[in-house]
């Protein structure tokens, strides 16, 4: 019998399959109860229109058997089948295969990243080549009176003959690769190692699929002894939770799915459950956890959502379904708008995929706002945990997505607990012009702060910053409901009368000779020395002029690499009210240029800065005592 050549393209793609060195090659096991599935699938249609083809469901299954001694697996289907004809035309060649035009995009490149593709989306009955070395098909097509068999052993082609064949349908035989160093082919005639794969994969498909499997039970001859049995079990579920009806599932089934999939110990805070028709056509079953996963803030968290089409598995983590402010969300999306064989580069531009994605930011979004409005309690818990995160989305994008997550931040006030921009605004006086807000490590560090405690002695609310990024987030958002952001540490913040400003100047203009001396002793350090009214019962302070502030040098200060050149522009402010600015006035040079360092590092110290030279500010204080 001659053998025969496959096709050029999908020799090299068969050459790659054998040759890969990719590390998933259990999908294998997906790709052909895929097939098997929809075999099953035209076989079943038919038998709905045509009276001469006989299947009912019941009777549609799909087997594995596994041979330990021959080192075969076999996935045997009782689908519509393939003539010889077919058998050539679908397994000679696969040149209608979409996975392959991501091939022919990458031409001569044959990085392990190919293989990855292939490996991540499949080419389908090729990718059993990654696991063995010999394939036989033995099918009988529907209508048909003679089977075939088509047999490979890898890229120098394949044989089609008849055999014998009592039912239709088709069974695939992989002939195991032997064992190597870095590969172990065995795996895959391990019954619990099948009955985990198929979990994993193929789980929904919605045809059962069977497996013999072995078990030790009591000899019912001998005490005391074993014999193995052999019974077939169904080894899927068929129907997956997120194709039932809501109102079918307890909460307890989704906590346990959540947590048997995505591997937690603790159930999720919220459950979205999902079904969309229109625009684009899906289910989506999507989770809060409760707890950040171990390696949330490493660079090895992977965010992302599974992709199902129909019920299998193509994707284990789609990044693209989810927005980075959301990559902590976990869950799946199933579309039957989305071919199984996509590759990846197909994927990202795939525009029903895009139109997923957007639909599942807002809906995720909707939650959230409900459980806001419903939850409080539940809300700040999960806003402790991963609220930074969303802070985070609004900074990066620009404002491009701010709309909707701004109403979903909340931030630390002096009015205690968390509140919203929202609950801010509304109770701001009608006389207020302004957002206030002040930064620091902590909101018990910020309310000390003596500009904070002068605004709050005044009976306004003032917005705790405790994370680096709450800062530069409301800058992106500029305002809020036409009300502007004002850092109160901010030098040019102020809050008193027309009069009262008037007398400030004046007494800054008369002190203007020793404040001009006292900026002359700290050089570089501040730009400007200041008396000023608006630090209560507080004698210094520091606040920052122009665009940059405190907080946001000490960020900038942090970057890797230093991002050392963005200094904040420093004010020194002394009270004109406190003692200490009369005793400035008639102090000595010595004396002052003392009194100018000490109270100046007391500013630092306040502001949460570090002091430069420790030793000698606790020198300085000890000699004054
Ligand atoms: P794809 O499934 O993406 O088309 P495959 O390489 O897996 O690519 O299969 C090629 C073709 O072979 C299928 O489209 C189908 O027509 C046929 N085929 C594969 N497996 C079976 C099967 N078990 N029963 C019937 N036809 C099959």
């Amino acid at each position: 019998m001659r053998k025969k050549q496959f096709k050029a393209e999908s020799k090299k793609l068969l050459d790659m399959m054998i040759n890969s060195i990719y590390t998933h090659k259990e999908i294998f096991l997906r790709e052909l109860i895929s097939n098997a599935s929809d075999a099953t699938d035209k076989r079943y249609f038919l038998s709905l229109t045509d009276s001469s083809v006989s299947a009912s469901r019941d009777e549609l299954k799909i087997r594995i058997d596994l041979d330990n001694e021959a080192r075969t697996l076999t996935v045997s289907d009782s689908g519509i089948g393939m003539t010889a004809e077919e058998l050539e035309q679908n397994l000679g060649t696969i040149a209608k295969s979409d996975s392959l035009n991501f091939k022919k995009e990458n031409e001569g490149n044959e990085k392990i990243d190919d293989i990855e593709v292939i490996g991540q989306f499949g080419v389908g009955f090729y990718s059993s080549f990654m696991v063995a070395d010999r394939v036989e098909v033995v099918s009988k097509a529907l209508g048909s009176e003679e089977a075939n068999k088509w047999v490979s052993e890898g890229a120098d082609g394949y044989t089609v003959e008849p055999c014998d064949k009592e039912t239709v349908g088709t069974a695939v035989t992989l002939y195991l690769k032997k064992n190597t160093e870095n590969e172990d082919y065995d795996q895959y005639l391990n019954q619990y190692k099948i009955q985990e794969l198929v979990k994993k994969y193929s789980d929904y498909i919605r045809y059962p699929i069977v497996m013999a499997m072995s078990s030790e039970v009591p000899d019912p001859e001998k005490e005391g002894e074993y014999i193995t049995e052999l019974n077939d079990e169904v080894l899927n579920s068929q129907v997956p939770l997120w194709r039932k009806n809501k109102s079918e599932i307890t909460e307890e089934e989704y906590n346990s799915f959540y947590k048997q999939k995505f591997y937690d110990y603790t159930d999720p805070t919220l459950v979205i459950h999902t079904k969309t028709e229109g625009q684009a056509t899906f289910d989506a079953l999507l989770f809060l956890p409760k707890n950040a996963p171990m390696d949330f803030y490493s660079k090895d968290y992977e965010k992302g959502l599974q992709l199902y089409s129909n019920g299998v598995l193509i994707m284990d983590k789609c990044a693209d379904l989810l927005p980075d402010y959301f990559s902590f969300v976990k869950g799946l999306v199933d579309s039957a708008d989305l071919t199984l064989n996509i590759s990846r580069e197909v994927l990202q531009h795939d525009h029903q995929l895009k139109i997923i994605a957007k639909a599942i930011d807002k809906k995720i979004k909707s939650e959230l706002t409900k459980l806001l409005k419903n939850d409080r309690e539940k809300y700040e818990a999960f806003f402790k945990t991963f609220g930074i995160q969303l802070k985070w989305g609004v900074y990066a994008d620009y404002g491009m997505n701010k709309d909707g997550l701004k109403d979903l931040i909340l931030f630390r006030s002096s009015n205690g607990g968390y509140v919203t921009l929202k609950e801010y605004r509304d109770r701001m006086a009608d006389s207020q012009n302004e957002i206030y807000y002040a930064c620091g490590d902590s909101a018990e560090r910020i309310a000390l702060l003596p500009q904070v405690e002068a605004v709050r002695e005044k009976g306004l609310e003032v917005l705790y910053f405790t994370d680096d990024v709450d800062e530069f987030a409301i800058q992106m958002l500029m305002e809020y409901d036409g009300k502007h952001f004002a850092n109160v540490c901010k030098e040019d913040f102020d809050l008193s009368t027309d009069a009262e400003k008037k007398e400030v100047e004046k007494k800054n203009e008369e002190a203007k000779d020793l404040l001009d001396k006292m900026k002359g002793i700290l050089g570089d350090e501040v730009t400007a020395v200041k008396l000023t009214n608006k630090l209560g019962r507080h004698a210094v302070s520091l606040s920052a002029e122009g665009y940059v502030s405190l907080e946001m040098a000490k960020v900038f200060a942090q970057l890797p690499g230093g991002g050392n050149e963005v200094k904040a522009q420093l004010v020194l402010e002394i009270n004109s009210e406190h003692p200490l600015a009369a005793k400035l006035k008639t102090a000595d040079d010595e004396t002052l240029e003392k009194y100018t360092k000490i109270l100046y590092n007391q500013a630092r110290l306040i502001a949460g800065l570090n002091v430069e030279n420790p030793t000698e500010f606790a020198d300085m204080i000890c000699d004054l005592m």
